[in-house]
């Protein structure tokens, strides 16, 4: 079932215009020049790829949509692309499960599950991302009784780093499906996902501007009583935009967006109005808190109901970089006016918010949510804009509420700290020597989060 009809000839392109040597992440924070790139499109071109780079003493490291914001997906060595390896394997309706090839995008996922009346449980924001890149770094969206999208899978094959193919399961292989759901590309090249799935079903969409006290004196309440609730605050204001996504009666019709009204809102409002606001704010950060107030003044609420990925992602064409950390979820208040103080104490100018949103406890080793209920908190800052010391010092002040960092997203840990906050972390080692002894899939990030 690994033959995929799109599949290039020969594993090894160099001078395709989409596969140069040359990458950047979506953010542009992040730039490297691998010696070549690999597209294989069947499972015995990977394998070849794997032992090939293995004995030529070279690194390799599968890259997903670059949407991370770290460099955990770069390379100077061999960079593996799988756009040619991104098909269903299987759809099974009855049972409600997908396997599918691991270079295939969220986007492609969805709109494949709602072919046959299937649907992810959760998403995060935006779709762009291939499923394997999503899980290795624990991808999220929001909801207290949701785990990230690691928690959906059921079975992974991998691609080691000596070139062995291992199925992993709940019951198969447990340590290494323990390791490998949130693998940060350490472990081996995820080949195939078999996802759990529900029934497809629609969600009904509530925004609407909240006071920031309301909220926060609100919050538990609020993140308990919606099946995902999520909201923003926009700084040096007293304002945030909060919205609420829950089930749609399956008797009710739903009410999507026109297409004018959704470009308006997301392509011109969301986006090119919140681009114009950034870039006036980079280019005079003491306007900054004017404009912020002028950006609250234009939230409006906004109700709608459509199919679940629609509703669950949107499209982010405002380029920015971020850092997001998962702290205990008792501690949510607190976390939130540590960033408050970092914010107010280093006198940041962001014209971006800060975002909250929830999961439930998990059972992925290197999981943010591993054995504990969490509350998300990502601060953002536009493009060429200074982001270390505000990311940085809400950095140190969530560590100290206990924070784990998010693998995609900046973060300055070290190994030694990280083995604190995780308390798997040395199993999570095990297994990496024991799938990828000689090191195939390091990068200097790796090195830093994981050790040698
Ligand atoms: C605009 C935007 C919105 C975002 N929204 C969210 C959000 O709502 N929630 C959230 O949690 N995160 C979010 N993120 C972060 C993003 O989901 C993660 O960084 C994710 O890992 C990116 O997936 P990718 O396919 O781009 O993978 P990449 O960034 O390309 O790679 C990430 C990691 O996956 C590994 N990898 C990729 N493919 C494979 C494979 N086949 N086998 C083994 N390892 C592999 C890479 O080696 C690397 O270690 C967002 C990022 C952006 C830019």
């Amino acid at each position: 079932m690994n033959a995929n009809p799109n599949a290039q000839p020969s594993p090894t392109l160099e001078a395709a215009p989409a596969l140069r040597p040359a990458w950047r992440n979506w953010a542009g924070n992040q730039r490297t020049t691998a010696r070549r790139v690999a597209r294989p499109g069947a499972l015995e071109e990977l394998v070849a790829v794997v032992r090939e780079t293995r004995s030529e003493g070279l690194p390799l490291k599968p890259v997903g949509s670059g949407h991370s914001f770290t460099s955990i997906a770069a390379t100077d060595g061999v960079r593996l692309v799988l756009d040619a390896y991104a098909s269903r394997v299987e759809v099974d309706q009855e049972r409600r499960r997908a396997r599918v090839q691991g270079g295939m995008t969220l986007r492609a996922l969805n709109a494949l599950l709602a072919e046959h009346g299937l649907a992810m449980s959760n998403l995060g924001d935006v779709d762009a991302q291939t499923i394997s890149g999503a899980i290795s770094t624990g991808t999220h969206g929001t909801g207290t009784r949701y785990g990230g999208l690691a928690t959906f899978v059921e079975e992974l094959e991998l691609v080691t780093g000596t070139g062995e193919v291992v199925r992993c399961s709940e019951t198969v292989e447990p340590d290494i499906f323990a390791a490998a759901r949130v693998g940060l590309g350490a472990l081996g090249v995820i080949s195939e996902v078999t996802l759990r799935c529900e029934d497809a079903f629609r969600l009904h969409c509530d925004e609407r501007p909240m006071p920031l006290a309301t909220v926060l004196t609100e919050l538990d309440e609020l993140a308990a009583s919606n099946e995902h609730f999520e909201f923003w605050w926009i700084p040096d204001t007293e304002r945030t935009l909060t919205k609420r996504l829950n089930r749609l009666d399956p008797e009710e019709a739903a009410q999507p967006l026109s297409r004018a009204r959704e470009w308006w809102e997301d392509a011109v409002l969301e986006n090119a109005g919140l681009g114009a606001a950034c870039r006036l704010g980079r280019r005079a950060p003491r306007l900054i808190p004017s404009i912020n107030r002028g950006i609250t003044r234009l939230l409006s609420p906004r109700v709608f109901s459509d199919r679940s990925d629609r509703v669950f992602c949107s499209p982010r064409r405002v380029h920015f970089v971020e850092l997001e950390y998962a702290v205990p979820r008792a501690h949510a208040r607190r976390a939130f006016a540590a960033i408050q103080d970092v914010l107010t104490r280093l006198g940041v100018r962001t014209t971006m918010p800060v975002e909250v949103r929830f999961a439930a406890a998990d059972d992925v080793w290197l999981s943010h949510s591993y054995g504990r209920d969490s509350a998300y908190f990502a601060v953002h800052q536009y493009v060429g804009m200074e982001h270390e010391p505000y990311f940085r010092a809400v950095e140190e002040a969530l560590s100290d509420l206990g924070g784990r960092p998010h693998w995609g997203k900046l973060h300055y840990s070290e190994a030694a700290t990280l083995a604190e906050r995780y308390p798997r972390f040395s199993d999570f080692l095990a297994v990496r020597d024991r799938l990828d002894p000689d090191r195939l899939f390091a990068n200097e990030y790796l090195t830093r989060v994981l050790g040698t």
